[in-house]
């Protein structure tokens, strides 16, 4: 059997709960891009005859950076420059953060409702 502590008062959640929804959204907005997907970084050893790569580790070609988003359900592979690689790091940081925030969000709002209109049973 679970513990029960004495209830908060409504008033008290619903103060709460709306000041955490504030800070959420003030968060929110302040995100600039966001993309989803994963960035890979690879090193490539490129096969020609006479390439230093072959023998020496430090002169691999590369990074290369692919990013693969998803559209539609499916990966979509593309090779992006160095520059966009370090955009896309942050837009993936992101979208992981605003999940995370939707997530609270509606954590919040669930609270928000059930101090608003007990639930009666
Ligand atoms: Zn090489």
């Amino acid at each position: 059997m679970k513990v029960k502590f004495m209830p908060r008062r409504p008033e008290a959640i619903i103060k709460q709960a709306r000041e955490r929804i504030e800070r959420i959204r003030e968060t929110l907005n302040a995100i600039d891009c966001l993309c989803s997907g994963t960035l890979l970084e690879r090193i490539k050893v490129c096969g020609k005859p006479g390439c230093r790569c072959a023998q020496d580790p430090d002169a691999r070609h590369g990074p290369y950076y692919d990013w693969g988003p998803i559209k539609g359900g499916k990966l979509a592979h593309r090779t992006v420059s160095p520059e966009l690689a370090f955009v896309l790091r942050r837009a993936i940081a992101n979208y992981r953060q605003a999940k995370k925030l939707m997530q609270a969000w509606e954590d919040e709002t669930e609270r928000l409702i059930d101090a608003e209109a007990p639930r009666r049973l």
